[in-house]
């Protein structure tokens, strides 16, 4: 294998440059590779490498365009894609034991659409067992590294994806976001991450963590790709019932558009308590940059996105314990045999499950239970709406929302471990926009006072993307990037 030695390019250029023939789908590959090679063993982003299939896609990718063909718009984008993607006859963990062994006998959605257009898979990422956490700390496989600080969590729980992008390892990846498993890590890494409207994305042959609120969607370099890749993943799939029959929002042609008159409101309860103040005066620094390029900006209270985490905790887990209740032995994976049906499914959930699964799912069955029940679950989904309104008014006087991503930048291993609700409360910020259905996404926005990279959320209402895109990309045109070191230590 060839040593790393091509440039960082984006999604955008490598299929650009491999439908022309310029650029060669192997070529690109191997560089990939050879990134990965070079720093996989300290930052363990992937669970599995798909190193040999990724070749013969690639290798048929060039043969096409030799051929005359037009792959598609990701001919020959290296993507990563987070282990609770289904992938057929690779191994498909989300990062925990329950599953060992389990080969999907198909591919996700959104797998089959990133092929169709091109895409070549180099691998499956590692998160936080079955997407519950915001570190990676939670994988039942050791957690996965900050590239730009090897001490620090990627965030969670699709830290793996957010990690492949930010070391070079793939230009694209796949996560889910349930309470902000794209957005947090993209922020923690210093990528982009977006959680498009639900409904928007496919999420048949994602694993069900909670329904209501689970989405897919991309991280990426630059702006460009990650609505690039939203438009080739996203749009209605019969397969999906939560699915909305429309194609997804054409973003692309609007990147260009500006935000001069965009009304832009920043959330106040957002930017006050927990939030680290070099973190909110990269908030308020977006917000000046946008002003400059046209944007009025003023300051919106939401107030009911200060109950957004007490709600989460009631709704998620109730959600979880119903969808997890699959694993018992017999259908996925582990087996641990006993004397008892009832028996062998307690031992086996009991050596499958690590401890923040089974807190959820006692969190969830607790909540659910009669006599608990409206107390609890029916409670949570009142705040829900609540939280929907008030961003509804948001969304009568602003056609986006600002805010930090997460409250801190990427923290040390084993710094919120101890207490579940110090890892919780990292997700403050995103939590409602999944309560309430939107799309919200997190763009690099420079560094904290340590010089790691801090992200700005821009939230927009129901299928507001293009407004939300339009503003990434004047905030993306007005950042410092914060450059992730690609190269191993030794280099
Ligand atoms: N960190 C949140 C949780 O632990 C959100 C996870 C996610 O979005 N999948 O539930």
């Amino acid at each position: 294998m060839t040593a790393a030695s091509g440039p960082l390019r984006s999604a955008s250029d490598i299929a650009a440059g491999v439908r022309t023939g310029e650029l060669s789908a192997l070529e690109v590959l191997d560089d990939h590779l050879a990134r990965i090679a070079l720093r996989e063993s300290e930052i363990h982003a992937f669970n599995h490498l798909t190193e040999e299939a990724a070749r013969a896609a690639a290798a048929d990718i060039d043969r096409r365009v030799a051929a005359g063909e037009d792959p598609g718009p990701l001919a020959g984008v290296p993507v990563a894609i987070k282990d609770n993607l289904c992938t057929s006859g690779v191994p498909t963990t989300c990062s925990s034991k329950i599953l060992e062994g389990w080969l999907p006998p198909y591919d996700a959605t959104v797998v089959t659409r990133l092929a169709a257009a091109g895409a070549v898979a180099v691998g499956k990422t590692n998160l936080d067992e079955f997407a519950m956490g915001s570190s990676t700390e939670n994988s039942a496989f050791g957690p996965t590294r900050n590239p730009h600080d090897t001490t620090r969590v990627p965030g969670g729980s699709s830290g793996g994806s957010a990690a492949a992008v930010a070391a070079g390892f793939a230009p694209l990846a796949l996560g889910s976001d349930t309470g902000g498993s794209i957005r947090q890590p993209a922020s923690l890494c210093g990528v982009v991450g977006v959680k498009p409207t639900y409904g928007t994305v496919s999420r048949l042959g994602l694993v069900a963590f909670g329904s209501s609120l689970d989405q897919v969607g991309p991280f990426s370099t630059t702006v460009a790709d990650a609505a690039l890749a939203l438009e080739v993943m996203g749009g209605h799939d019969p397969g999906d019932s939560t699915s909305l029959p429309q194609p997804f929002p054409s973003v692309s042609d609007h990147l260009d558009d500006g935000v001069d008159g965009l009304r832009v409101g920043i959330v106040t309860e957002m930017m006050g308590e927990g939030i680290a103040p070099d973190v909110a005066a990269r908030v308020r620094a977006a917000a000046d940059a946008l002003a400059a390029a046209g944007a009025e900006v003023d300051e919106v209270s939401v107030p009911a996105v200060a109950f957004g985490l007490s709600a989460y905790y009631l709704v998620a887990p109730a959600e979880a314990s119903s969808n997890l209740a699959r694993y018992d032995g017999v259908r996925y994976g582990l087996r641990i045999e006993a004397a008892t049906t009832g028996e062998m499914m307690e031992l086996t959930r009991t050596a499958g499950f690590g401890d923040e699964v089974k807190r959820r799912i006692m969190l969830g069955t607790y909540a659910l239970s009669a006599g608990y029940y409206e107390a609890f679950y029916g409670k949570a989904l009142k705040v829900r709406t609540l939280i929907r309104r008030d961003f509804d008014a948001a969304y009568e006087r602003f056609d986006v929302l600002l805010s930090p991503t997460s409250p801190t930048t990427a923290f040390p291993f084993g710094d919120k471990t101890a207490d579940p609700l110090q890892m919780y409360l990292n997700d403050i910020c995103t939590i409602p926009t999944n309560l309430a259905g939107h799309p919200a996404m997190s763009v690099p926005f420079g560094a904290g006072d340590d010089g790691l990279p801090v992200g700005v959320q821009v939230l927009a209402p129901a299928l507001g993307e293009v407004a939300m895109f339009r503003t990434a990309a004047a905030l993306e045109a007005a950042a410092v990037p914060v450059a992730a070191t690609t190269e191993g230590s030794a280099s």
